[in-house]
């Protein structure tokens, strides 16, 4: 659980701005953020990619999209609208190596992404 930054956050080991937890994920903001509104959701399970997951996982998943569009609605910007995105490995411009989805928001989103 604890073998990246995203570990630690979810195992309440190092300090994030937390916007919704259950038992399954964590939502908490991005340090760097990249739009006016710029929010992480990763499941407690440490999956490293979107490469790594596993039939069992597909409710997970299910769930960590249903928490993105329960947070953009918690912060205001679900009428307006969003993105989520999901980075896998290098290429992908994937950094933390604990899935994620970002939703970005607060401002019009450019397509296509750079
Ligand atoms: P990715 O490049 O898709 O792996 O995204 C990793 C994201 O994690 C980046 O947007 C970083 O700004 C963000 N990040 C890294 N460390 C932290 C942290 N301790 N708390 C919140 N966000 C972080």
């Amino acid at each position: 659980m604890s073998d990246t930054i995203f570990g630690r956050i979810a195992a309440g080991e190092i300090p994030a701005d937390i916007l919704y937890q259950d038992d399954d994920l964590v939502a908490f903001r991005d340090l760097s953020p990249q739009a006016p509104t710029h929010i992480l959701i990763i499941p407690r399970k440490p999956i490293p990619t979107l490469n790594h997951l596993e039939e069992e996982d597909a409710e997970l998943v299910g769930k960590l999209f249903l928490a993105a569009a329960r947070v953009a609605k918690q912060v205001g910007i679900a009428e307006a609208g969003y993105r989520v995105v999901i980075n896998c490995n290098a290429a992908g411009g994937q950094t933390v190596f604990h899935l994620h989805l970002h939703l970005l928001g607060g401002r019009p989103m450019q397509w296509p992404p750079g």
